[in-house]
């Protein structure tokens, strides 16, 4: 679904991304990890075209993203993203948050978007918040009505950026177990997470990024209990 080959970002002098080179097939839930800093979220701005690429070449089902006319609206319904402080819309109702998309971007009629979003409020437990406005939730319902928007555009891709990192502890688990039901249901999905113990349990594969490359990649048993690199087992130890 993803082919990623020698993607570069710069900023100025700032080499931040030097060459990553992945590929994702549908199904598949890739953790990302690493120290602060290492460009995990400049990669993901990187796929859905929130940063432009400084190199290399990017594709999702064969759609070219370095080129200039490509569709980036239908890259980003394909390929949505979850960011670490929500960004819903503060003065729409969270079933506005959820329909605007698919009305204004897919043309969607007002009666079936409102529908279909009453549906993904049900899977992610908030069917009775439809008419609150965000600033009445807590953050983990904030985050749940961010992936369910996210899930309104109908994606086959969800990237996450540090989804659970703004929350007070005792709301991380159920911003999870909303990420685990997509993974038990086939969606693919690239997570940027400091959450190891998810990240063993829920991926198939673990990408450590560090020095802006994937420095080491695995199966979650791999990059947890047997990291071949120095760097990795450092970071492992350190957040164990
Ligand atoms: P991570 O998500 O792994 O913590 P980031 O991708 O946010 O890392 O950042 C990687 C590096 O890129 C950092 O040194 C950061 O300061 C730099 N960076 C990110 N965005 C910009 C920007 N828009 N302009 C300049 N430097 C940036
Ligand atoms: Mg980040």
């Amino acid at each position: 679904m993803i082919k990623v080959h020698h993607l570069s970002k710069t900023y100025g002098d700032l080499t931040v991304l030097k060459d990553i080179s992945l590929t994702v097939t549908k199904g598949e839930v890739i953790s990302i990890i690493g120290p602060s800093g290492t460009g995990k979220s400049t990669f993901l701005r990187c796929l859905n075209l929130l940063e432009q690429p400084s190199g290399g070449s990017s594709t999702v089902d064969g759609i070219d993203l370095l080129d200039k006319k490509s569709d980036v609206p239908k890259i980003r319904q394909r390929m949505n993203m979850v960011f670490q402080s929500f960004n819903l819309f503060s003065h729409l109702t969270v079933l506005e948050n959820l329909t605007i998309g698919p009305i204004k971007l897919l043309g969607m009629q007002r009666g079936e978007a409102e529908q279909k979003s009453l549906e993904i409020l049900k899977l992610v437990g908030l069917a009775e918040k439809a008419d609150s406005f965000p600033d009445e939730l807590s953050g983990g319902q904030k985050q749940r009505v961010a992936i369910a928007r996210c899930l309104a555009m109908n994606p086959e891709i969800i990237l996450f950026d540090e989804p659970t990192s703004a929350l007070d502890p005792t709301m991380v688990s159920e911003v999870l177990a909303v990420i685990r039901r997509l993974a038990k249901d086939g969606m693919t999905m690239l997570i940027v997470t400091h959450e190891m113990a998810f990240a063993r349990d829920v991926s198939n594969r673990v990408l450590y990024m560090d020095e802006g490359l994937i420095y080491e990649e695995g199966t979650p048993q791999q990059i947890f209990e047997q990291p071949q690199k120095e760097k990795t087992r450092a970071f492992i130890n350190r957040i164990r």
